[in-house]
């Protein structure tokens, strides 16, 4: 079968996207490839429907684990042989899995970049028949994509074992400095490099000052119709966006990382089938989405870069169609963001004492604690060491990052539970034999250390043990507390932490501390460049984005909204005419026009000038302006 016979047969598909066909030809032909392609623009194909035409194994590497699993159903679905190395605690040992990667005929592999740092592993998988190596979200390899993770940089110690085999890289967002460092670490040579173009020709970049940006997003969704999504920074900003349009009439819903699983299912096909017409969300919601017919993307706040940007942005108009971006924001925004992200950076002193703290909290000595299984009470350790949440947790999930420990998120509810009691007390007490006193005795039985310690459980486990209902689980154990037998608590985020290395203070922490460095000044400069972006009304904001993404653009866009560009005003037909005769009516302030008419912020208040010059109009104490009647 020639590639176009298999983009059918798997896939169903008649033709192939832009420079889908160009990158597998590259790679079967042994070149290492760097594939820059959209967000949506297909790059998982490159390398699957490459897996098909030649002997052997793709290996690919990918930061994202959590849609392994998916992605292997979904080639599993179409009869393609695939698998993932898991690592959690429940899973196969590793030289299982890679027995199992080795002799399994698996066309496809996915595996997580961590696996690299591991030397045993890459003396193993020696013995893998590969035919491709995949690096998929490339950019994470250097400090200066948008979401570095060091452990990329040891990929190419794969190299040492396969001289030989190519390797495919693909992203989405690479500027001139991430595309250097993409060949660099992974030992390219002669690259070929397949880039499409930045631009979105139907997407135009509005961007308005406005110091009431939930009128705005109202005014906005009223008079575009179709789908959207609005992006707030909070998952509670979110939910309080999509409560005050709902008020205002406009039908909408929200998404965030802290819905379940079913409810995120749920909204999801609801959004795909278009009865969710407005989506506020935060930016979980994006990995997975693949609707064609968004007409319109809002961010209610500045994003931390423009490569986020972009790629939230490009979430509209993916059929072509004419599509708009606003981008609201502040007077303080600019101000607010830098203090957000840059004063809150861990220190390297908060990075010391946090890893000290962890490892005195688990009680790691030193040259201890590699690969062992800690649940962390996140809301105790953080009460413990009187520490801030938020930071923590960044601080945590840098250590994940950078390989010291691997950080995964609890699903099953734990709670934490502190005997109040003594043992006599309590078998006193269990003599009443009920219910009450049976989760007592359970908790006793289950738990040798249970006057001694905190005790973690989990509630489904007793439930399922004792056949209880969730509401009398609750009960009891409420009453349990309130009887002076125990202390319960509900930590709000709980953590598997399973350190990578074994403790040695200084030599653990001093590349976290060194890499904290890098990430200090990429991430100002990006958070410059975002802001700039929204400050510069003198250039094309297309241009703007083509040059950072390192193009040189011809011309101007037309369409967005920096002075170049924007010869006409974005308001409703006839708004100059309409605003007249609203306010002959009665005054109106601003707030009060935004509910009734459509209009930019800018052109609003050139034509209010305009009028109070006239001397058409005035301006009352209350701020609402006024007709003057001649
Ligand atoms: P990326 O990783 O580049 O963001 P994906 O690999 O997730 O994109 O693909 C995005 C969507 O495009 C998927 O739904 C995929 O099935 C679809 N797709 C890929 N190649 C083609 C093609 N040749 N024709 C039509 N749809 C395609
Ligand atoms: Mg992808």
């Amino acid at each position: 079968m020639n590639k176009i016979e298999v983009l059918n047969k798997y896939w169903g598909f008649t033709e192939f996207k832009p420079l889908q066909e160009e990158i597998i030809t590259s790679v079967l032909t042994g070149n290492d490839t760097l594939a820059i392609l959209p967000t949506g623009g297909g790059k998982s194909l490159c390398y699957q429907l490459s897996a098909l035409l030649v002997e052997g194994t793709v290996l690919v590497v990918s930061p994202l684990i959590a849609l392994m699993e998916d992605q292997v159903k979904s080639l599993e679905k179409k009869g393609i042989k695939a698998m993932y190395f898991e690592s959690h605690s429940k899973s196969l040992p590793l030289s299982q899995q890679l027995d199992n990667c080795i002799y399994g005929n698996y066309k496809v592999v996915y595996i997580s970049p961590e696996r690299f740092t591991n030397e045993i592993f890459i003396k193993q998988i020696a013995h893998a028949s590969l035919s491709l190596i995949a690096v998929d979200e490339a950019h994470c390899i250097s400090e200066w994509g948008h979401d570095f993770r060091p452990a990329f940089r040891k990929i190419a110690k794969i190299r040492t074992v396969f001289p030989d085999l190519p390797i495919l890289a693909l992203t989405a967002s690479a500027t001139p400095k991430v595309i250097q460092d993409i060949k660099d670490q992974l030992l390219f040579n002669n690259t070929k490099l397949f880039q499409q173009s930045f631009e979105r020709p139907n997407l135009a970049y509005k961007i308005w000052n406005t110091e009431d940006k939930y009128n705005s997003a109202a005014q906005i969704l009223k008079f575009y119709s179709g789908s959207s999504i609005i992006y707030c920074n909070t998952r509670k900003k979110a939910e309080q966006l999509a409560h005050f349009l709902y008020e205002a009439g406009i039908s909408s819903d929200f998404f965030h990382g802290g819905l379940d699983s079913e409810e995120k299912k749920l909204k999801l096909q609801r959004w795909h089938q278009g009865s969710i017409i407005n989506m506020t969300a935060t930016s979980a919601f994006g990995m997975g989405i693949d609707k064609a017919n968004v007409r319109t993307v809002i961010h209610m706040e500045l994003p931390r870069s423009l490569e986020q940007y972009y790629q939230e942005t490009g979430r509209a108009g993916r059929d072509g169609n004419p599509a708009k971006a606003f981008l609201l924001f502040n007077d303080g925004a600019a101000e607010q963001l830098k203090n957000d992200f840059l004063n809150q950076l861990p220190t390297d002193q908060e990075l010391i004492t946090t890893y000290k703290d962890l490892c005195n909290f688990f009680e790691i000595g030193y040259g201890e604690g590699n690969e062992e299984l800690f649940i962390l009470d996140f809301d105790y350790f953080c009460e413990r060491y009187n520490r801030n949440k938020i930071k923590t947790l960044q601080i945590l999930e840098q250590f994940d990052r950078e390989g010291i420990f691997s950080l995964n998120a609890i699903k099953e509810k734990y709670i934490r539970i502190e005997s109040k009691c003594s043992p006599a007390q309590a078998i006193d007490f269990i003599k009443q034999q009920n219910l009450i006193t049976q989760i007592l005795e359970l908790l006793m039985r289950q738990h040798p250390y249970f006057f001694n310690e905190i005790t973690m459980i989990e509630p489904s486990k007793i439930c399922d043990f004792l056949k209880l209902s969730k509401q009398l689980f609750w009960e009891a154990l409420e009453q349990l507390q309130q009887g002076g037998f125990i202390r319960y608590s509900i930590p709000s985020a709980n953590f598997y932490l399973i350190p990578q290395t074994p403790r040695e203070d200084q030599y653990t922490i001093r590349p976290v501390l060194n890499n904290a460095k890098a990430l200090y000044q990429q991430k100002k400069f990006k958070i410059e460049a975002m802001i700039s972006f929204a400050l510069d009304f003198d250039s094309c904001k297309r241009n703007i984005i083509l040059r950072y993404f390192g193009s040189t653009p011809e011309g101007v866009c037309q369409k967005c909204s920096s002075i170049t560009c924007n010869k006409k005003l974005d308001t409703e037909p006839d708004f100059e005419i309409k605003l007249i005769s609203i306010l002959k009516v009665k005054p109106h302030s601003i707030h009060e026009l935004k509910q009734k008419l459509y209009f930019e912020p800018l052109a609003l208040q050139i034509i209010l000038e305009r009028l109070l010059k006239q001397k058409k109009i005035k301006q009352s104490e209350t701020q609402k302006y006024y007709w003057i009647n001649e």
